[in-house]
């Protein structure tokens, strides 16, 4: 499996679930890592794609619209929750980045706190750090 990916990472096996995303060079903390790319959908649109689906590349930009990952992303859809993440999600000009919370070595896996995702309230975190909180939505 082949993935389109953007400088500075790259996608692979992740011992947390599925394929995750990696640093494929050294970000300074506070230094931007990618933008999220993909098809930008209206939220409506986005609830009907993931209706059924257990693996999701949505990531909200606002209560209207959200960017779907799984068409023309470039990698970052594979970015996998932690509950002791070392990036951050920010939206700026109606656009998704990440942004290093701390030096990210070349080799760590890039790793956000999803905080409100699409996924279930109920979905289970396996991320295995001490401060796991148990489940992937932080509400
Ligand atoms: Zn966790």
């Amino acid at each position: 499996m082949k993935e389109e990916s953007t400088a500075g990472i790259v996608v692979a096996k992740s011992q947390i679930d599925g394929h995750g995303c990696f640093a494929a060079k050294r970000f300074r903390q506070g230094s931007r890592i990618a933008e999220y790319l993909g098809e930008r959908i209206s939220q409506e649109e986005a609830t009907r794609r993931l209706r059924g689906q257990r693996r999701i590349h949505v990531c909200a930009i606002d209560d209207s619209w959200a960017i779907d990952g799984s068409r023309g992303g470039n990698g970052t859809q594979f970015i996998n929750h932690s509950c002791r993440p070392n990036c951050t999600i920010y939206i700026y000009r109606g656009r998704i980045f990440f942004r290093a919370l701390r030096d990210i070595e070349p080799g760590e896996e890039i790793l956000v706190d999803y905080e409100i995702s699409y996924h279930s309230n109920a979905k289970l975190c396996r991320c295995g750090t001490p401060d796991c909180r148990g489940r992937i939505n932080s509400l």
